[in-house]
Order: structure tokens, then C-alpha cells, then sequence
């Protein structure tokens, strides 16, 4: 699949120690040969490696990541990009009465997305109602009355009524007389996209003027689904994107082309036949997924934010010349909190199984104990333990509410991790590749 291929490109990159601009070239045509074979529309698989290749290549260093991460890291980003940032909302109406209309080819799974959708937006407090336009076949209407009732909320049908831009009008209106605060209108579809179809739904968007268009497309037909997405985007406009059947065997490509094709995100992704299997789509989340990288990402960006760059740069001097002192440690234990509780940090480090004894509390308890004791001392004390004496000992453990074997434990663990970061600031040691990301 995609990810494992991607997967592959990854371990063989993080298999070496510095990388060449021939490293990264060599890396991203793999990756985009596994692009490809993805079914990504081709120009966009370009875009996307001229992009990346870019920025791995003239890339600033952040001292935090390992060159290989860097590069992942850039993969990364550039395809939350691709599958649309941040711009995946749902809009509501800022009048309190939403209308989304809902389009797309024969099969594409409009009527059973119709339905999820209203269950999902119930969920959330709202009171939707269904709006069966699909008059060509009374089959089609039944069905959207059935998943109405599945999901608990309404629908308005008129089985006499040969006209679905009528029936559009006076659901929408029987929707805003009866305390409804949204609307799906369920379309009908085509094999193939026609003028008819186009015609009808061209006059329907100007009936109901609808806060979003969301066209359904069946991420199976992959490439064929980003042209219907073109074609519908410039015949009508769309507002965005509902990719159903991505549970299939699809291999996504359709996904990660669509957006920079026609500029509208997937906002929602059908994940199965049942009427729970419509998920919010975020951008973030698939990428790691393609990525199969867990939250290792999370991660990465969480210690970048954390660690203050000039702070590192400084922390690298002093282990040089070997002034690291218990206020320098209270710096790093501080970095390390804001990275967020240790079982947090912990549980967001991929193939990392902790069995149920261990205590976070507790961990979190020695951390602040650990800070209570450095505040108790005095600058002095700080910049040079070797004074801290046994008098010294006793006040400091009072002042922080303490025991004598706690500061003398803080002590001997200042000694040791001294001890260690002289190891990991030997260059040597570094060059062995000993000290690894997870
Ligand atoms: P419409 O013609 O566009 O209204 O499509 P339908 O809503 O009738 O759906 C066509 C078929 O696709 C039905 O058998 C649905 O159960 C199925 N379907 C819709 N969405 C999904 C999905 O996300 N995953 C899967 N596996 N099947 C889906
Ligand atoms: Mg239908």
C-alpha cells in the first residue's frame, strides 16, 4: 500500500546519519513513484515532490530533529497541505439556518452520506431535516425516508410533485416554518455528468441558495472521481467534499488529489455502509495515517515548541565547557512539563508499550518535588552545589516542605544526568549514532 511504501522510504532514510542532496533526490523518487502508483493525479504528484525536494534540500537546521526526521517532517506538512490545511469546516449560516445540498453521480453515496451527516449534526445539538429531490426513481425517495428513520430525524418527501426544484423550495421552507435550523437537500444523480442533470441542480442552488454544496465522490474511482470533481466545481461550484467508501480497497489517491485540483478540501470522509461511518475529515490526522507514523509528528512539533531554540544553543555551550548547573536542570525538567503530563508524552511515542504498573502520578509527583527543592536553594547553591552542605541540606529540604534524602537524591540524579549529557555533547558519541529519535 502507499503507506508501507512510504513507510519504506523512511526507514531506508533514517538509516543514515547525515543526508546528501543525492539522499533526498533518491528518497523522493520513490516517493513519488509510490504517488503514482497511488493513482495521485500526476501533476499534482510533481507539484508536490518539486515542493518537497525544495525544502528538504535548502532546509534550515532544527537542531531538535535528526536529518531524516527533517525531511518526514516536510513530507508531512506538505501533504496536510495537500489534503486541504486547516479549510475543512463545515460552514454554518450566520442567520442560524444552514442548507447543505448534496451532489454527485449516481452511486456516489449521496442519500446514505445525507443521512450520516444529519446524525452527525444531531449529535452536536442540531435539528436537521432530510429533503428527498431525487424524484426520478420512488425508490430513491423511500430510501432517504428509511435513513431518516434509522437515524432518528425527518424528512420531507412528496411523491406526487414531478418538479425537485419545487419540492427544494417548499422543504426548505417547511424546514425554516417548523424550528428546523438545517436542511440536507438529497439530489439526484447521473451515470455520467450531463447537461440535464447540471440544468436541474444549477436551478435548485439558485432556488434555495444553500450555505454549502458538498459533493459526494466515491473515492473507488479514483482518478475518474477528481474529473467529476472538476466538472461539477466549474459547472455548479462546490464548497466541499465528502470522499465516501475510503474504508474500501481505494488507494487514495483520489483523496490526495482532489483539493489542488479543483481548490475545495474533503470535509468529510465515509468510512462504511452504517450510518455512524461518517467521520469529520482533518487533514493532520489522514496524513499520519498515509504517513503510518502514529503521533510520532505530534510529538516532534510538541518538543520543538517546547524547546526554545537560543535556550538549546545555550544549554550546547555550557555542556562544553561543563557549567551545567541545577538551575540550567530546572530549565530542562521546565521544557519538559510543557510538553504536557509524562503519560501523555510517553503514550505518543510509537511501538512504546507500558505495562499497568507504571505510575504517572508519581513521576509527576518526583517533578514537583524536584522543583520545589531548586527553589529552595539559593543562587549560590545553584550555580555550585559542591557548597551545599549538610546545614545547607536541612534548610533546603524545610523551605520546600521536604526530607534531607530527598535533596541528596536530587543531587546524586543532577550528578548523573551532568554525567550523561557530557556523553551525548562528545561529538563522537553523537557520530556513532548511539543517541536516536525513537
Ligand atoms: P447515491 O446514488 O449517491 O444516493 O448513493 P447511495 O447513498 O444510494 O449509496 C450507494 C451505495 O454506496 C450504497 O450501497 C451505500 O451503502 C454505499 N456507500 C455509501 N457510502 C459508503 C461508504 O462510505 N463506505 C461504503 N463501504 N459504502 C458506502
Ligand atoms: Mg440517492
Amino acid at each position: 500500500s502507499l503507506s508501507e511504501k512510504l513507510q519504506d522510504v523512511f526507514k531506508k532514510l533514517r538509516g543514515k546519519g547525515k543526508l546528501t542532496e543525492k539522499d533526498i533526490k533518491d528518497a523522493m523518487k520513490e516517493v513519488k513513484l509510490a504517488l503514482l502508483e497511488a493513482d495521485v493525479n500526476y501533476k499534482v504528484v510533481k507539484d508536490f515532490i518539486n515542493t518537497v525536494t525544495q525544502k528538504a534540500v535548502g532546509e534550515e537546521v532544527l537542531e531538535s530533529l535528526t536529518p531524516a526526521q527533517q525531511v518526514i517532517k516536510i513530507v508531512y506538512d506538505e501533504m496536510v497541505n495537500l489534503l486541504g490545511g486547516n479549510d475543512t469546516k463545515l460552514t454554518f449560516s450566520p442567520s442560524g439556518f444552514s442548507i447543505y445540498m448534496m451532489v454527485g453521480l449516481q452511486g456516489s453515496g449521496k442519500t446514505t452520506t445525507a443521512g450520516k451527516l444529519a446524525a452527525l449534526l444531531k449529535k452536536q445539538g442540531k435539528k436537521p431535516l432530510l429533503i428527498a429531490c431525487d424524484i426520478y426513481r420512488p425508490a430513491a425517495i423511500k430510501q432517504l425516508e428509511v435513513v431518516a428513520e434509522k437515524v432518528g430525524v425527518s424528512c420531507y418527501a412528496d411523491y406526487d410533485k414531478k418538479d425537485a426544484v419545487k419540492i427544494a423550495v417548499e422543504g426548505v421552507n417547511f424546514a425554516k416554518s417548523n424550528r428546523f435550523d438545517i436542511a440536507i437537500v438529497d439530489t439526484a444523480g447521473r451515470l455520467h455528468i450531463n447537461e440535464e442533470l447540471m440544468n436541474e441542480l444549477v436551478a435548485i442552488k439558485s432556488a434555495i441558495k444553500p450555505t454549502e454544496i458538498l459533493l459526494v465522490l466515491d473515492a473507488m474511482t479514483g482518478q475518474d472521481a477528481v474529473n467529476v470533481a472538476e466538472a461539477f466545481n466549474n459547472q455548479l461550484g462546490i464548497d466541499g467534499i465528502i470522499m465516501t467508501k475510503l474504508d474500501g480497497d481505494t488507494r487514495g489517491g483520489a483523496a490526495l488529489s482532489v483539493k489542488a485540483i479543483t481548490g475545495k478540501p474533503i470535509k468529510f470522509a465515509g468510512m462504511g455502509e452504517k450510518m455512524e461511518d461518517l467521520e469529520v475529515f482533518y487533514p493532520d490526522r489522514m496524513a499520519s495515517r498515509i504517513l503510518g507514523m502514529g503521533d510520532i509528528l505530534t510529538l516532534i512539533e510538541k518538543a520543538q515548541e517546547a524547546i526554545d531554540q537560543k535556550k538549546a544553543e545555550e544549554l550546547e555551550k555550557k555542556l562544553r565547557s561543563m557549567q551545567f548547573t541545577l538551575e540550567d536542570f530546572l530549565d530542562q525538567l521546565k521544557q519538559i512539563k510543557k510538553m504536557g503530563p509524562l503519560s501523555q508524552i510517553i503514550s505518543m511515542i510509537p511501538g512504546i508499550k507500558l505495562k499497568g504498573d507504571v505510575d504517572f502520578d508519581a513521576g509527576e509527583k518526583e517533578l514537583k518535588k524536584i522543583e520545589a527543592i531548586i527553589n529552595s536553594m539559593t543562587k549560590e547553591e545553584r550555580q555550585d552545589p559542591s557548597i551545599i552542605n549538610s546545614s545547607r541540606k536541612r534548610r533546603i529540604a524545610m523551605g520546600s516542605g521536604t526530607t534531607v534524602q530527598d535533596v541528596n537524591r536530587l543531587l546524586k540524579q543532577f550528578e548523573d544526568m551532568k554525567r550523561m549529557m557530557k556523553q551525548f555533547s562528545n561529538p563522537s558519541f553523537a557520530k556513532k549514532g548511539k543517541f536516536k529519535f525513537p
